[in-house]
């Protein structure tokens, strides 16, 4: 089976790996710091953090802005559910905003209207891998004093205006899951130019404590405080190191992810019963993902006869308003995000991943030809 997105290990991934077990550290150790530094360079941001997972990422910055019950966060309906649980997870309320049709990125007027005097921050996610609107976001969000997230799970390496994906918004939050841009098994980052609200997310990291075990046996001390309440959120030493060899191969694994999403705007733009989401012009896209839109009602016919082909297609996403959870939550009603729900019925995520060769370029555009020509007649 073809994967929708999977990630690309080489031998010196595997030996980096070995060369950190060798060490002899485990756990937190010098790797992290050279991983976190090689983020932020390439990120173009002063302080990259390193924690378990881009939900433990989220959730430390959230955390780090200071929010709890009675917040509100303004988040898009058209993400992973991660995106609106770490809101939970601080006690805020996430309120669920539409996306725009063209490219399913946060509708930036739609989240202004669902401001109230509860609000204090909002999510934004680059979805698919394409940066959402920073530059109104940041206007809309400085005129109400609101702080700005960035969900970059999808778009590492990625940038908007010339800016890298990372220092776009207070604080960023990245993944590092195998399906993700680059990966680390597990894990995600914090980043921001902010070096109080890193300081935070790193000390929320370890349990909320004054000083981490690295750092007590740099100044020589046993002592430590725990300051406020935090978790395990670390990543292993062994982790940071195929993060840094992975992160070296970023941005050839974002141009042969590039020459795959130009193969099928190629193939596939303008085909009556294939739209395809638009692509801004002031950013690079990731290409994380390369979800299309099939006609309403076929999606599902599609996508039993793509998998049957050994084309393992997926659908991103489920709006966050339709789970279970977020109706209990009172987001019941079909119709609170139009937008997002249309295109729910019509997504599906196509194959793309660095690995992704010419044979496997070839079947995918084979069984979609064959699929609209039964679908038109
Ligand atoms: C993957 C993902 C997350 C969560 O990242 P994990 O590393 O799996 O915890 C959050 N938001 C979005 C948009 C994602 O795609």
């Amino acid at each position: 089976m073809l994967p929708y997105s999977t990630h690309q290990l080489d031998e010196d991934d595997i030996q980096a790996v070995v060369a950190a077990l060798r060490s002899g550290w485990l756990t937190t150790g010098p790797m992290i710091e050279a991983f976190e530094q090689d983020l932020a360079a390439v990120c173009q941001v002063r302080q990259a953090v390193a924690l378990s997972s881009g939900t433990a990422a989220l959730h430390a910055a959230l955390n780090a802005l200071g929010l709890g019950p009675g917040d509100e966060v303004l988040v898009p309906a058209m993400t992973f559910v991660a995106t609106a649980n770490a809101v939970h997870y601080t006690g805020a309320t996430p309120v669920i905003v539409d996306v725009r049709a063209s490219d399913l990125l946060l509708d930036v007027q739609a989240a202004e209207s669902a401001i109230t005097d509860r609000t204090r921050a909002l999510i934004a996610v680059d979805y698919a891998g394409q940066p959402a609107d920073y530059q109104p976001l940041r206007a809309m969000t400085s005129r109400h004093g609101l702080a700005l997230v960035a969900d970059a799970c999808h778009s590492l390496g990625a940038s908007y205006q010339g800016r890298a994906v990372g220092g776009l918004a207070d604080l960023t939050c990245t993944s590092f899951h195998p399906v993700k841009p680059i990966t680390t098994g597990e894990g995600g980052a914090v980043l921001t130019d902010d070096p109080e609200l890193a300081a935070r997310a790193r000390r929320f990291r370890s349990h909320g404590l004054s000083l981490d075990a690295g750092e007590r046996e740099r100044r020589e001390t046993w002592s430590y405080e725990m300051i406020e309440l935090g978790y395990n959120y670390r990543l292993t030493d062994f982790q940071a190191a195929l993060g840094r060899s992975q992160l070296a191969k970023l941005v050839d694994f974002i141009a042969a992810r590039r020459v795959l999403a130009a193969r099928y705007r190629t193939a596939w733009s303008g085909l009556p019963g294939l739209d395809l989401l638009t692509e801004q012009e002031d950013r690079q896209h990731g290409y994380h993902l390369f979800p299309v839109r099939v006609r309403a009602g076929l999606r599902d016919t599609w996508f039993k006869a793509l998998r049957r082909q050994g084309i393992g297609v997926n659908v991103h996403y489920r709006p966050l308003n339709l789970h279970a959870f977020y109706q209990r939550q009172g987001w019941g009603r079909a119709g609170q995000c139009p937008v997002a729900e249309a295109a729910f019925e019509e997504l599906l995520s196509m194959p793309i991943f660095p690995a992704m060769d010419e044979a496997d370029m070839q079947r995918v555009l084979h069984s979609v030809s064959r699929l609209l020509a039964t679908s038109a007649s």
